[in-house]
């Protein structure tokens, strides 16, 4: 998968996954306020209701007490005549007003009203018969009856509480009936934002505080509900539509959010209901939720918010981390590269100054060969002469002859002597105390058949004795390399001078090789010393010598170091001084 595409896909993630937080918090800060919402309905329901049950308590002893005024007892114990109907309207309609009750009447033992406070109105009670209505059947029976319903003759809605009226035998002779009207619980309820309802048993709505909600059915009603309700004309033509509402959640016992077919819109309520057991009435509180709100917006973008910190912080860590062990790899690459090459430096420095080593052996036969091959030509025919001399008894040309001859074995066992010296196998690390002016000599002396056979102007100022702690055979290897390359370089000027000089700087002897061969090449300084680097013609020069001095001046803690000067090269080092005190090699 290309890198932009996974990239992408790594940010569609964490946004989706932004998204799905805010919404978990959204969902969860919602339920919340909906719970608490709920909380707080329960908390005002139980208020209303309690308005509800006062109002209708104030009321509940009325007809029990005007059950007993023995004028409207007496009244009821024969036939009513029109006067004493009067006399009951008058005293009926005269409570009422003290009472503040809406209707008062009084029902003779068939349910026929005798007398009512509201016998002035064209709805008045007097002479209907209420026997149908459930309050009157129920005192007949019970004593007491209670009744929510329509007025048939006033068409006005209201409570009906009854007490039976007895004889002095106990008989049931009526009932005394108070009817309470809510109007103005209605009006006080209507101020509120709340929509409260109160349902009977059947869940039909008859007190609402709001137009359109009166006369509904909250669930639907069975055949033998509307035979009932046909029988007591308890809401008499009101048609009854049911209220459909389907609940979306419930938050425990009578409290739930539903989606509700209101009469001018669809809505979702927050629905908490609370049932009045002595009435049988069921009390409703609807709100609407609070969609949205800031608290619950605040929450979705503190857990996004959350979310993206998280997961950035994991990707720091995480970063950090990979970036660790890719550091802690390559510190272990590089180490154990820097191994390897430390290895095969040391190897291929110990192959070098083993090679050069032969080298300088083959060049050192060659001049060998050379410089004895000579003296011995030079010797067997001096021998002869000496023979000769002898047996012609010149004895003092004899002795001459053999002086000459002395020197030259002299000479010869020098070069030996050197040969020996060389052979010796130094071992590495050694510090012997040796004077660097002795050094010059030797390496002068095996170079001296070259220098004198080129024609070179030695020139010579060395400071003796230049003590140092060292290896001289090495040393010995270094100063031969020098003065080699001084030699080759000078090949073929016309001023041939090669200057040695050893100088005190500090607590240093400096050995500097001096020529006359033109120098390096600019671009050639900086190479010098790199092993195979080399200017000669094939076969002439391998690159080495210069590598392996500058590592031998290098391990006796010094540096080998070239420049130009005037029309030649100068090579140089130092090494610090030994005491002069120690014993002498
Ligand atoms: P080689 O002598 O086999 O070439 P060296 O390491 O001794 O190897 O020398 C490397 C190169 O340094 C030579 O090829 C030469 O170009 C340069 N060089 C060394 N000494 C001198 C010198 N005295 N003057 C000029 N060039 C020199």
């Amino acid at each position: 998968m290309p890198r932009s595409v996974r990239l992408m896909l790594y940010v569609l993630l964490i946004l989706a996954g932004a998204v799905i937080a805010a919404t978990l918090a959204m969902h969860q800060a919602q339920r919340h306020a909906l719970e608490d919402d709920a909380e707080q309905s329960r908390d005002r329901l139980a208020l209303y209701a309690n308005t509800l049950q006062t109002l209708i308590e104030r009321y509940r002893a009325l007809p029990a007490v005007l059950a007993l005024d023995p004028q409207l007892r007496a009244a009821l114990a024969g036939p009513v005549s029109a006067d004493t109907t009067q006399a009951l309207n008058l005293k009926l309609e005269q409570i009422n007003g003290a009472a503040q009750s809406s209707t008062l009447e009084l029902l003779d033992r068939n349910g026929l009203a005798v007398g009512a406070s509201n016998w002035r109105l064209p709805s008045s009670y007097v002479g209907h018969n209420y026997g149908f209505r459930p309050y009157f059947t129920q005192t007949r029976a019970t004593g007491v009856g209670r009744f929510y319903a329509v007025g048939v003759t006033s068409g006005i809605p209201g409570y009906f509480l009854s007490n039976a009226v007895r004889d002095e035998a106990g008989q049931f002779i009526g009932a005394m009936v108070v009817k309470l009207e809510f109007p103005d619980l209605e009006h006080t309820w209507a101020q509120n934002d709340d929509l409260l309802l109160v349902s009977d048993a059947k869940g039909i709505v008859f007190i609402a505080n709001q137009p359109g909600w009166r006369y509904r059915a909250l669930r639907a009603l069975t055949d033998q509900d509307r035979a009932e309700l046909a029988s007591t004309r308890q809401y008499d033509k009101q048609p009854l539509t049911p209220l459909s509402q389907e609940p979306l959640r419930t938050f425990g016992e009578n409290s739930h959010l539903s989606r509700v077919d209101a009469p001018n819109e669809q809505a979702d309520f927050l629905w908490q209901s609370m049932l009045l057991p002595t009435e049988g009435w069921t009390l409703h509180l609807l709100r609407k939720p609070q969609t949205a709100s800031e608290d619950v917006r605040n929450a979705g973008l503190a857990a996004a918010g959350i979310w993206l910190t998280l997961v950035f912080l994991g990707l720091f860590l995480y970063q950090r981390w990979r970036l660790g062990r890719v550091r802690q790899r390559s510190r272990e690459e590089l180490e154990r590269l820097v191994e390897e090459r430390t290895r095969d430096l040391q190897t291929a420095q110990d192959g070098l100054v083993q090679s050069t080593k032969l080298a300088a052996l083959g060049q050192m036969s060659a001049a060998l060969a050379h410089e004895i091959n000579q003296p011995l030509t030079a010797q067997r025919m001096q021998l002869a002469t000496l023979r000769l001399l002898l047996e012609h008894g010149r004895v003092d040309d004899a002795h001459k002859a053999m002086s000459l001859l002395d020197q030259q074995l002299t000479r010869m066992a020098a070069l030996t002597g050197h040969l020996k010296t060389f052979a010796r196998k130094s071992p590495s690390g050694l510090r012997e105390r040796l004077d660097l002016a002795t050094v010059v000599d030797q390496a002068l002396l095996l170079l001296d058949a070259r220098i004198r056979e080129e024609r070179v102007s030695c020139v010579l100022d060395l400071t003796r004795p230049a003590w140092v702690r060292g290896d001289a055979i090495r040393l010995e290897q270094v100063l031969i390399n020098l003065m080699r390359n001084a030699l080759d370089a000078m090949g073929d000027k016309p001023l041939k001078r090669l200057e040695i000089r050893i100088d005190a700087t500090g607590e240093h002897w400096c050995l500097s090789v001096i020529d006359s061969g033109g120098g390096i090449a600019h671009e050639h300084l900086a190479n010098v010393f790199d092993p195979f680097f080399t200017t000669k013609p094939v076969g002439d020069g391998l690159g080495l010598g210069l590598a392996v001095s500058f590592a031998i001046v290098h391990e006796l803690g010094g540096r080998l170091s070239a420049e130009n000067v005037n029309n030649g090269a100068r090579f140089f080092f130092c090494l610090t001084q030994a005491p002069e005190a120690d014993a002498p090699c």
